[in-house]
């Protein structure tokens, strides 16, 4: 046969010249153990990115065409989709705002590339961050943010929308819808009963997605009935598992009894059909569950722990660690029984946490990190959230997928983030250990990829120490 001078050309393009149809992409995270957080499984592969979103997973052989800038080569490293704070706080006032900022780095340095914030008063800055980073012009976690808390009149928190009745509920909903919020986010120091369910009602009606505290004024059932999406910390589940919970409710309601006199009565009359009960209701309302633990220990031992030598400190003001004393002042000066129960109660809902993981309703891993919650550091609080998590009695997987899975599940985000998979954000963490045989290896990270942006040991460093 004989080979005509074209045909020569041609495969000489073919076999030394790449394939014709060669497409050069960012990066190639090479060779690495895949976690899949959908089942726990583990598979060895490539991921290709480009633009900031996965374009396959596989083996090289089945991306011939493909062509990276760039390898990270993580051949004896785990992957899996950068985590989910789903529980923050930016706040703490005009002053603050440095600190506010740092926070984003410390996100970043510890894995966490996406952030749910419960509300604060500085809405102004937080949208700023949250466009700048969506347009990648600032390095940050991606941040879904409720904007302004919801709540009564003279609210504790600075900067909350107050609502007593219909009108100021939907004039609240308008300026929320203003300022273009990702959820809800209610607050119980105040509001009223009727306000808390009418705010959820209508909020529900337009389209949003609600989570918050409850006032115990409202009972538990009925706040999930109407829709509630999430429930921050176990406090409001806890008095769903009462067997006397609607007396309880008449009490508070009537100004008969306060909260902390309720949540006495709601100890001794805890009642395991009345909590099966709940359970089952939050799984058929598809209601997350928040618990906190890390948080609700550190504040439980507040007047017994020493935090002088925590290394997150340092990247704080004076001005913003002083937020902590608030906190530190009314443990130090809570009455020794209130102390004993403070310590009993981070007990009770550890294994609360357990019984709501073996009924199967869908938990949300937040560290309340912020101003005020004193020495739950933003970033590293995360990670001691996951392990309280699997000390309570989750498995690392089920601890991870409370992270970054069931977040974006909770946030309607699933199409976007949560596994990794074709046409998914690349939002990946890239660890030195697996994190499905020990949890503490979710701190020991070898590189994170936020989007198009990777960042390996130096950037991570300098994160740090900026
Ligand atoms: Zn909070």
């Amino acid at each position: 046969m004989r080979i005509t001078f074209f045909k020569y050309i041609s495969l000489f393009f073919l076999f030394f010249h790449c394939t014709p149809n060669s497409i050069e992409i960012d990066l190639v995270v090479a060779n690495g153990s895949l976690i899949h957080l959908e089942d726990g499984s583990i598979s060895k592969g490539n991921i290709y990115v480009n633009n900031g979103v996965i374009l396959g997973v596989g083996e090289a052989k089945e991306f011939p065409n493909l062509n990276p800038r760039k390898e990270l080569d993580a051949s004896d490293k785990y992957v899996l989709p950068g985590f989910w704070d789903n529980h923050v706080h930016f706040r703490g006032g005009i002053g603050l705002v440095k600190d506010n900022k740092k926070f984003l780095d410390l996100f970043l340095a510890n894995g966490i590339t996406t952030v749910r914030d419960a509300g604060g008063d500085l809405a102004t800055e937080v949208l700023t961050w949250r466009t700048a980073i969506n347009n990648k012009t600032m390095l940050g976690p991606t941040i879904f943010t409720a904007g302004p808390k919801i709540d009564g009149p003279n609210p504790t928190w600075e900067g909350s929308l107050e609502v007593t009745n219909e009108m100021e509920v939907a004039k609240a909903l308008d300026s929320l819808g203003g300022l273009q919020i990702d959820f809800v986010k209610l607050y119980d120091s105040k509001i009223s009963s009727e306000a808390y369910l009418l705010a959820i009602k209508e909020a529900t009606k337009r389209g949003y997605i609600t989570s918050g505290h409850m006032p115990y004024s409202v009972s538990f059932q009925e706040a999930v009935k109407t829709g509630l999406g999430a429930t921050e910390h176990l406090y409001y589940v806890f008095k769903g598992c009462s067997s006397k919970e609607q007396e309880i409710t008449d009490l508070v309601d009537a100004g008969e009894i306060g909260f902390w006199e309720a949540l006495q009565e709601l100890l001794k009359s805890y009642d395991e059909e009345s909590a099966e009960r709940t359970f089952e209701l939050l799984k058929k309302h598809q209601t997350f569950v928040v618990p906190t633990l890390h948080i609700m220990h550190t504040l439980s031992y507040l007047d017994e722990e020493d935090h002088a030598s925590d290394k997150y400190l340092k990247y704080f003001s004076p001005a913003f660690i002083k937020t902590y004393q608030r906190r530190i002042n009314a443990a130090v000066n809570a009455s020794e029984e209130n102390k004993k129960s403070r310590k009993s109660l981070d007990s009770i809902f550890r294994s609360l946490n357990s019984k709501l993981d073996h009924a199967g309703v869908s938990l949300l891993a937040g560290s309340d990190c912020g101003a005020y919650n004193s020495y739950i550091y933003p970033g590293i609080s995360l990670h001691k959230e996951m392990a309280a998590l699997v000390q309570s009695g989750l498995s690392p997987l089920q601890a991870l997928r409370t992270s970054t899975f069931n977040g974006a599940i909770f946030l309607k985000k699933e199409g976007d983030y949560g596994s990794i998979a074709k046409g998914k954000i690349s939002d990946l963490v890239i660890l030195n250990a697996n994190p499905l045989e020990n949890i503490e290896n979710s701190e020991d990270i070898y590189a994170v990829l936020k989007g198009e942006q990777l960042l390996q040991k130096q950037d991570l460093q300098k994160l740090l120490s900026n």
